[in-house]
C-alpha cells in the first residue's frame, strides 16, 4: 500500500497514421508511430513508470543490468535508439518494454533467474519487442482501444472503492503482445544474447523457470505470465532456434557474478510499501498493523491491501480514504465531518446503502464500525462490515464482504480482523525489515522442504525455493551446491 498512489497511468499521444521500415523484417509496414514519436512516448511514460513503481535503490546493480542491456543492444538490428534499462522496485516476476528503446525488469524476476545468460534472454525478448516495432504497434493498438497504458487495477479509484472486483489481477502490467510477436521476441533474445557472447541457452531455462512459476500460482499472480503465451510451449518453440545458435563464442554465464549482485535483493513486499508476513500485514511507514483472518491470501498492491478465503467470494480490504475532510476526531464540527459522517459518506458515495452503524475505541483509535448493503462486479449483491479509523489526518477503511447468503459465517470471521488494526510504536516500525535473497551451501540429505524449513514459516515455500534455483520441487538439490535463499531482514 502506498500512501496517496494514483494508478491510472494518463496516455494522452495524437497519433498520425505513417508507414514505417520494419527494422527486423526490413518490410514496409503500416505503423501509426514514427521514430520520434516512439521515442516521445517511451520518454513520457517512462517518467510515469519510475514514478509508480519506484527505481530500486541499488546503483551496482542497476549498473550491471544496464550494462548488459547495453551491450545486447549494440548487436541488435536497432543499436542507435537510446537505449535504457532500469530495475524497478516491484516484487512481481515481470519484464517490460515501452516504445523508443526502456527496458525495465523488476527485481522479483532477478530473484528467479540463476545467472547472466538468463538474465541476458530476458533483456534480450525485451529489447525483440522494441527491435521488432512490437512494443509501438502494441501501444498503437491500446491506444486506439482507448485503454493507453493502463495500470489494471481490481479498485475503480478511491471514492468508489469496492464496486469493481473483477476476476483480473492486482496491477497486472503492461502492453499485450500477440503470441507471434512474443515468439520472435524470444528468438530475437537467443540471437542478440549469443551474437553478444551469452550462452543462448539461457532463454530456455528461464522460460522453464516462468512455466514452473505459472503451474504453481492458482490465482492469477500479477506477473509476467499475465501478458504472455503459455511458457511451457515457448520452451519447445525456443530449443530449435538456440540450436542455431549455440557456438564456441557463445558461452558467458557468469553464475557467480550474477549471484553475487542480487547477493541481500530484496525479496517480495519492500516495507516503504507496506509487508505481508502469512496473514499479517504490516506498513511502518503509515504505522498501522492489521492481522487478517487465519489461512486467507493476503496481497499488496499500491491502492490497497486484499484479502480472500481461498476458494471463495468473501474478501477483506486496507484501503486508505482519501480526503475525509475531518474536522476533528470523535465529533462534528462547522464545515468538516464527524467520523462517522465521513465514513457514511464515502460508503454511500461508492454505492453503499447504511444498515447500521456506531462508534467504537479499537486499540485506543476511534472507529465507525457499520454494516452495509451493495454489489461488487463479478460477485453479485453482498453485505460488507466496514471500519473507518481515524489516525491524525488519515482515515483508513478496513472492510470484508461477501455474497448475502454466506455473510453471517464470514462476519464472524470479518469482525476480529476488523478489530485488530491497530498503530504501531516507532520501535516496532523500526523492526519491520524485508525479506532478502541470501545463499545456502547444500548438505547431504537435504532436501528442498528441509531448507525451506531452515528459514522459518512464512519466508519462502519449498516449491518456490527449488523454482528459484532452476530445479524441480522432488529433486533432491545437489550436495556442495550454492544455491539461493530467502531469509528475513
Ligand atoms: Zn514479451
Amino acid at each position: 500500500m502506498r500512501k496517496g498512489a494514483c494508478f491510472l497511468f494518463a496516455a494522452c499521444v495524437v497519433l498520425s497514421a505513417a508507414c514505417a521500415t520494419n527494422p527486423v523484417t526490413g518490410k514496409r509496414q503500416m505503423s501509426l508511430l514514427s521514430e520520434a514519436e516512439e521515442a516521445a512516448i517511451g520518454q513520457q511514460q517512462d517518467a510515469e513508470v519510475r514514478r509508480e513503481m519506484g527505481v530500486y535503490d541499488d546503483p551496482e546493480l542497476q549498473r550491471y543490468v544496464s550494462n548488459i542491456g547495453l551491450e545486447l543492444a549494440r548487436t541488435s538490428h536497432r543499436p542507435n535508439l537510446p537505449w535504457s534499462f532500469t530495475v524497478v522496485d516491484n516484487p512481481a516476476i515481470n519484464a517490460f518494454a515501452l516504445p523508443g528503446g526502456y527496458i525495465y525488469v523488476t527485481r522479483g524476476i532477478l530473484a528467479y533467474l540463476d545467472d547472466e545468460s538468463e538474465l541476458a534472454g530476458v533483456l534480450g525478448h525485451e529489447i525483440g519487442h522494441v527491435t521488432a516495432r512490437h512494443a509501438a504497434q502494441a501501444y498503437t493498438r491500446q491506444a486506439q482501444a482507448n485503454l493507453g497504458l493502463t495500470v489494471l487495477s481490481i479498485f475503480v479509484p478511491g471514492t468508489r472503492p469496492f464496486t469493481e472486483l473483477g476476476a483480473t489481477g492486482l496491477s497486472v502490467l503492461f502492453l499485450r503482445h500477440g503470441r507471434e510477436a512474443e515468439l520472435e521476441a524470444d528468438r530475437l533474445g537467443v540471437e542478440y544474447g549469443s551474437t553478444a557472447g551469452w550462452d543462448p541457452t539461457g532463454v530456455p531455462r528461464f522460460l522453464s523457470t516462468l512455466a514452473r512459476v505459472d503451474a504453481l500460482s492458482e490465482r492469477g499472480v500479477p506477473n509476467w505470465l499475465s501478458t504472455h503465451p503459455a511458457p511451457g510451449s515457448r520452451v519447445g518453440q525456443a530449443e530449435p532456434v538456440v540450436g542455431k545458435f549455440v557456438s564456441p563464442t557463445a558461452t558467458r554465464r557468469n553464475r557467480d557474478q550474477y549471484l553475487e549482485r542480487i547477493n541481500g535483493l530484496v525479496f517480495g513486499d519492500n516495507p516503504k510499501d507496506g509487508i505481508v508476513r502469512g496473514n499479517v500485514f504490516l506498513h511502518p511507514m503509515l504505522r498501522l498493523g492489521l492481522e487478517f483472518p487465519d489461512g486467507w491470501d493476503v496481497t499488496n498492491s499500491p491502492e490497497a491491501v486484499l484479502a480472500r478465503e481461498p476458494g471463495t467470494e468473501h474478501y477483506m480490504v486496507l484501503q486508505e480514504v482519501e480526503q475525509p475532510r475531518l474536522l476533528r476526531q470523535g465529533s462534528g464540527g462547522q464545515g468538516g465531518q464527524s467520523i462517522a459522517e465521513a465514513a457514511v459518506a464515502a460508503m454511500r458515495s461508492a454505492g453503499y446503502s447504511v444498515v447500521d452503524g456506531r462508534m467504537e475505541r479499537i486499540n485506543g483509535l476511534d472507529a465507525h464500525v457499520g454494516l452495509y448493503r451493495g454489489s461488487v462486479k463479478g460477485t453479485g449483491k453482498v453485505q460488507m462490515r466496514a471500519a473507518h479509523f481515524a489516525m491524525g489526518r488519515q482515515m483508513y477503511v478496513v472492510a470484508g464482504f461477501a455474497p448475502e447468503a454466506d455473510f453471517d459465517r464470514v462476519d464472524r470471521e470479518v469482525q476480529p480482523a476488523v478489530r485488530s488494526f491497530r498503530q504501531l510504536s516507532a520501535d516496532e516500525a523500526s523492526r519491520v525489515r524485508p525479506n532478502r535473497v541470501d545463499f545456502y551451501v547444500v548438505r547431504q540429505g537435504d532436501s528442498w522442504q528441509s531448507i525451506a524449513a531452515r528459514q522459518g514459516k512464512n519466508i519462502v515455500n519449498a516449491a518456490t525455493l527449488a523454482i528459484m534455483n532452476d530445479r524441480e520441487v522432488n529433486e533432491q538439490p545437489q550436495s556442495g551446491d550454492r544455491v539461493k535463499i530467502v531469509v528475513e531482514g
